[in-house]
Order: structure tokens, then sequence, then C-alpha cells
């Protein structure tokens, strides 16, 4: 099969030519229709996450159809379509995979990091991890939903009931969530880079009822700049440190800031007086089956639907450059299998 390979950090990735995998027991091996690229990705060529799996394919947002069963595999069967989140597996005796809390299994395994994913024409995955595709999705659409979708449903879930929700970068996590938010009836208020008009525009037609520029600092936060009204919630999506305090300074009190990323920059010193009145900093880790398969049931019924920028898999090394510039509107896709339209 042909792969887009990471041999390190700070490499390129290369197209190359893998062995076929083999599904183990318990596993599936999947005829990758698509896969979503992440900013998770860029981190892991980055040599920001550590000790990936090396050389790695990568890609967590795998979709396609089962080709083949490992021994004792029977979930699904061969031609179902299926999708592969980041959670690739969990031990199931840890205390917190036994407290309903397998995101943070103290041996999971991931998808397109401790383990090969989705920039690949054939991927093997545990079946007990891989999701059923929604009714109405073709492969390219399914795929964003798998981790931009999920993480964000997962950090939608720590907001609360939150009404006045501020989305702190909006790419392809920020605008699925929007869609979720707003179905909900919560009133979402998008802050994206300054001057970001393609954003901006993207966040008003999915229904936020306002889009416009991060506040330079808490400071200007709290005067006449942006958002017009204190925040219930606030997610960030950018993987900037210095975003925490900006954000704890737009929340009402009793607000709270979730942290959606992976990797973050430093989080700058800030007064007390912004985390005072019982705000609150989180992170969201990961994914738990049961978040992925609820997810999987609500999405149709919104619908959740990504803006797409396809690429073909040997274009994957474009999609990342172009998600890094923030020249991506929605979420990027290789389309394994048909090519891509080309990008933009
Ligand atoms: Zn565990
Ligand atoms: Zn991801």
């Amino acid at each position: 099969m042909r792969a887009m390979v990471l041999r390190a950090p700070g490499r390129p990735l290369e197209l190359t030519e893998l062995p076929d995998p083999e599904p183990g027991p318990g596993q599936v091996r999947i005829a990758v229709g698509a896969c979503g690229v992440c900013r998770t990705d860029l981190h892991l060529l980055d040599g920001e996450l550590p000790d990936p799996k090396l050389p790695v394919v990568p890609g967590h947002q795998v979709v396609g159809a089962v080709e083949a069963l490992g021994e004792g595999a029977g979930r699904f069967a061969v031609g179902d379509r299926v999708g592969v989140p980041w959670l690739a597996w969990a031990c199931g005796e840890c205390r917190f995979c036994l407290s309903g809390r397998e995101n943070l299994c103290e041996r999971a395994e991931f998808t397109g990091y401790t383990r090969d994913g989705g920039y690949a024409e054939l991927a093997v995955a545990d079946e007990r991890f891989c999701l059923p595709a929604p009714e109405g999705y073709g492969d390219v659409a399914f795929a964003p939903l798998l981790c931009a979708g999920l993480i964000g449903f997962r950090a939608l879930g720590m907001t609360g009931e939150a009404e006045r929700l501020g989305l702190f970068g909006f790419g392809a996590s920020a605008h699925l969530v929007c869609q979720l938010a707003v179905h909900e009836g919560r009133r979402v208020f998008a802050l994206t880079r300054e001057g970001d008009d393609r954003a901006q525009g993207l966040a008003r037609q999915l229904g936020a009822e306002w889009a416009g520029a991060v506040p330079a600092d808490p400071d200007s936060a709290r005067g006449s700049a942006a958002p017009p009204e204190p925040l219930d919630a606030a997610i960030i999506f950018a993987p900037a440190g210095e975003l925490v305090p900006v954000a704890l300074a737009c929340l009402e009190r009793g607000g709270v800031v979730v942290c959606a990323g992976i990797h973050m920059s430093a989080i700058p010193a800030f007064p007390y007086e912004l985390l005072w009145e019982e705000r609150a900093v989180r992170s969201v880790a990961n994914l738990t089956r049961a978040d992925g398969e609820e997810f999987v049931r609500l999405a149709p019924r919104v619908p959740v639907r990504a803006e797409l920028q396809e690429y073909s898999l040997a274009d994957a090394g474009h999609a990342l450059e172009d998600l890094r510039r923030g020249r991506v509107r929605g979420a990027a896709v290789l389309n394994v299998r048909d090519g891509a339209t080309g990008p933009g």
C-alpha cells in the first residue's frame, strides 16, 4: 500500500510503499476512503508530542470500508463503513478505564501517533474502538467529525449550560462546535485572528451571533473591545497559551475556559482577579467511545456539516502547511480513494 510516512520529527512526510498491514486479533482492516488532517498532526511533525511510534503513518480521522477481519473480529462485516478516531485502544483495567474515563487511560494507544493511522490506502484498527459511519455522510464528509467534531463535542460538554459561548480560533473543530451549540440554542461568539475575514464570515454563516478579533490582551478584553458581552464559557482551540488570560478576562463570574488542544504554548502569568469569582480553567483530553457513539448519533440530527478543503494522499504535506498558515477554511481532508479536486 501507499502511505505518507513520518520518519522523524522535523522531517517532511514521505510517500512510501509499505507492506499491507495485517489485522491482528479483534482488528479490522479498512480500505481508507478519506482521512482528516488535524492540528495534532502538526504537533507530531514538529516533535511537540512525546514518544511517537517512529516511523509512523499519521492521521486519526480515518474513514473507509472494512475489507478484512482479524481473528475473532465480528462487530462489523466486510463492506461496512467505519471511522477510526484518535483513541485507538484503552486497557479496560486501570482506575480511569474502570471509572468511565478511558480517555485518561494510563496505557492508552492513539491512532496516527503510537499506532499507524490513516494517511494511507489501508489501516488496521481495533474493532471495539471504531465508530459506524452515520447515514448521509460520505467518507470525506465523515472524516472531520472524528476528531475536530468529537473533541469539540467533548469540550462543549465541559461548558455545562453556558448560554454565551466564546470560540477562540475558528478552524475545523470550532466550525463544527458552532453548529452544535447553535442547534442547542446557545449564543456563539467567534474570536479569530485579527483580520481573518474568511473565518469570521464562516462563523456568521454558521449562526454565530458575533465574530471579531481576539482582544490583544486581558485589559482590552475588559474595555470596549470584543466581545460585546461577558461570556459564560470559552473554548480555546488555538494552541496559544497567551489566550488563556484573555479568555478569562472575557468571562462572566462562574465561567469556565476549556482548552481543547493537545498542545499549547506556555500560559503567561496573570493576576488572580482574572480567576476570582469561581472562574475556572480546564483542559479536555482525548475522547471516550461513549462520546463517539453519542456524537455519531447526534451529528445527523443537527445536521453537523463540515466545510471541506480536499487534498490527495500525496498532498498531505501541503494540507499540513496550509493548516499551519491558517489557509484552511473549515476542515482539511485527504481524499485517499478519489484524489482531490485540488486544494482551495
Ligand atoms: Zn486503562
Ligand atoms: Zn485531532
